[in-house]
């Protein structure tokens, strides 16, 4: 039910409260989503572009494509979601469990300790040979390969516009071990980072959720599922924020309310009561 009134007399008498966001919390700011227009590039979905075994086959075309995302997110800005999820944490013993990659909670302000990217993010670059530890955090060196650069105005997810010829060693390489590096997000077949996720069930586990936000998700894969559900069974009410109503009952079980439309504009509404009116559209 769409009930402004009785979430906000929670989100008020509420003290630990949970977000879980996903690629529609990012969808205003102009990043496109898995499911939606724009998901496939040069006509490739991006599962396959986001594997250990793609990178492995293709890493020329696995790194072009993560070149163009890292492009796309740098030039995005945080919307007036992202702003206002930044900001609740001032207020309530907060924390958000983000799925996105790139980086737009962490521009909008929002403080590492109240998020948990789970996915990695774009920015971070890492190793590709697991027996080497190197990581390079907040790299925002944009084309990250030099010879994507003459690029930057032309439309690469477009499958029309040819893309630069690149070899594998114009590819970062590993100032330690001369290895490949990669994108350090969780791609496809491979585990979460467990730091991440004990962080996340360290303060799950460290008093009871009153509340869990679930942002432009279908929160249908693991962990982000599971932690929906394991809140509901510390007595946390759930509020869905989605332009779609998922027609799966697996997925509205349990819920206590679900706002319809952008996250951009109903975040912020539904969290005034807390953090005030700035980011009201
Ligand atoms: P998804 O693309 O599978 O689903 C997006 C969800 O957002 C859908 O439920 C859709 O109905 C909803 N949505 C679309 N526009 C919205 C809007 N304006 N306001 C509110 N909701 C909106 O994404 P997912 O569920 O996050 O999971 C897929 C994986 O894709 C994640 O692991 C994530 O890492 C990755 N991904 C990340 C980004 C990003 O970093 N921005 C973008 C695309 C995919």
């Amino acid at each position: 039910v769409e009930d402004y009134v009785s979430f906000t007399q929670h989100l008020n008498a509420s003290t630990r409260i949970a977000a879980l966001l996903g690629a529609g919390l990012s969808a205003a700011s102009g990043i496109p989503t898995f499911r939606g227009a724009g998901a496939l590039w040069r006509g490739i979905p991006p599962k396959e572009l986001s594997s250990p075994y793609a990178f492995r086959d293709n890493p020329v075309l696995v790194w072009q494509y993560h070149n163009f995302r890292r492009h796309i997110a740098l030039h995005a800005l945080p919307n007036t979601a992202h702003y206002a999820l930044a900001h609740l944490g001032e207020y309530k013993d907060f924390m958000a469990i983000t799925q996105n990659i790139d980086g737009l909670s962490q521009r909008a302000g929002h403080q590492t300790a109240h998020l948990q990217p789970i996915h990695g993010t774009l920015f971070d670059i890492k190793c590709s040979n697991p027996e080497c530890n190197y990581l390079e955090r907040e790299n925002i060196v944009d084309p990250i390969i030099p010879e994507m650069a003459d690029y930057g105005g032309v439309d690469l997810s477009d499958p029309n516009v040819s893309l630069p010829s690149v070899t594998i060693e114009q590819l970062p390489h590993c100032p330690k071990c001369n290895s490949l590096l990669r994108p350090a997000v969780v791609w496809f077949s491979e585990v979460l980072p467990g730091e991440v996720l004990n962080q996340v069930d360290d303060w799950m586990l460290s008093g009871n959720v009153d509340l869990m936000l679930v942002i432009g998700t279908h929160a249908s894969v693991w962990p982000a599922a599971d932690y929906v559900e394991f809140a509901r069974e510390q007595g946390a009410r759930i509020a869905h924020i989605n332009t779609e109503d998922p027609s799966d009952d697996q997925k509205t079980e349990g819920r206590d309310w679900f706002f319809k439309g952008d996250a951009a504009v109903i975040v912020p509404e539904l969290l005034k009561g807390v953090i005030g009116a700035p980011y009201c559209i």
